[in-house]
């Protein structure tokens, strides 16, 4: 009889062992592929949170309203935890409120949704992005024309990035050193998008830019193909993400710098913190005050300035991206 108890006792703890490890269910929720760092993030978070013991849903969503669908189905589904990269800022917060009705914590992954209940937001310093793509430019050109193409902004990142540009920009526009030609703001960080709007800006006839400050590699890639022959290499142009198209540029001359943002550490922190809620642990971040309403848990990674000089110690040393990936197809 009490070896048929201890029996029964071992057998109840261990289906308890084995609910709590299969329970530690992660919703991965991606605003679309536009750059392909977006498959490096899926694959390196949902890869840790195997390593954990837990269980990863990803889905990919290309408009506001799909995001939100998938937010809802998930729960249903009994996701603990839902990481989030928000196509908008603002429409994302009513997935967090919703979220938090069912007890489903939110982390906001590398964009921040502008919602007071978030979990934990984990990203880069994104206004030092921008300070180091305009401080790169302005260090080799002093005086002349730039003209800036953002992504849109219903990514807060991009409202940093233009930010942080400004700051740095701005006492060299009141001089008289700097003249910003165009302000370009896209609608998404479409490469085509970007492509268009500079092949007619050069088809206008307006003043040429001597640096074209642009806010990722995606779009710098759609730059770059629509400069008038002749142009490529001459005028200076930005990027970030060191993607492959990025770094490939950056060595052929064509895009003089990129900002480099460390994948790895960003999606471990993320998987980990997300595994950490499940278990109503706290993740253990500051609280850091974004604007007047929003006081969330922060982690902010630095990012880093490469260009031809540094690549090689950086994005090809960290394996962001292979020596044979990139010369292949150079
Ligand atoms: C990210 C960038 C990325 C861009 C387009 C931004 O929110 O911070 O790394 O290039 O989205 O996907």
């Amino acid at each position: 009889m009490k070896i048929l108890f201890s029996r029964m006792l071992i057998i109840v703890l261990l289906s308890f062992v084995s609910a709590s490890a299969i329970s530690q269910k992660v919703g991965l929720l991606l605003g679309s592929y536009v750059s392909s760092r977006w498959y490096l993030d899926q694959k390196l978070f949902v890869d840790r949170i195997g390593d954990l013991g837990g269980e990863c849903i990803v889905k990919i969503a290309y408009t506001p309203d799909e995001q939100s669908e998938q937010a809802r189905k998930l729960i249903e589904e009994g996701v603990e935890v839902l990481v989030i990269v928000p196509l908008d800022a603002d429409r994302a917060a009513s997935i967090v409120r919703y979220a938090r009705g069912f007890g489903v914590p939110v982390i906001s992954y590398d964009r921040l949704i502008l919602s007071k209940d978030l979990a934990v937001y984990l990203s880069y310093d994104n206004l030092k992005v921008g300070r180091m793509q305009a401080q790169y430019m302005v260090s080799k050109v002093p005086r002349g024309n730039y003209l800036l193409i953002n992504g849109p902004t219903s990514d807060h990142n991009a409202i940093l990035f233009r930010k942080g540009q400004l700051e740095i920009l701005q006492p060299h526009i009141d001089m008289g050193k700097i003249r910003i030609v165009d302000d370009v703001v896209l609608d998404n960080w479409s490469q085509m998008d970007a492509f268009e709007k500079v092949t007619l800006y050069y088809k206008s006839g307006r003043e040429k830019p001597d640096v074209i400050l642009v806010a990722n590699d995606a779009l710098a890639s759609g730059v770059i193909q629509a400069l008038p022959s002749g142009y490529a290499g001459k005028v200076l142009i930005s990027g970030q993400d060191a993607d492959l198209a990025g770094i490939r540029n950056v060595i052929a001359g064509n895009q003089t710098m990129t900002v480099y943002k460390p994948i790895k550490p960003l999606a471990y922190a993320a998987a980990e913190m997300a595994v950490a809620l499940v278990n109503r642990k706290d993740p253990g971040a500051d609280v850091i005050r974004h604007n007047d309403s929003i006081a969330v848990p922060t982690i902010l990674m630095d990012p880093l300035v490469v260009d031809k000089s540094n690549y090689r110690e950086t994005v090809l040393k960290d394996g962001h991206a292979s020596l044979l990936e990139v010369v292949n197809n150079l």
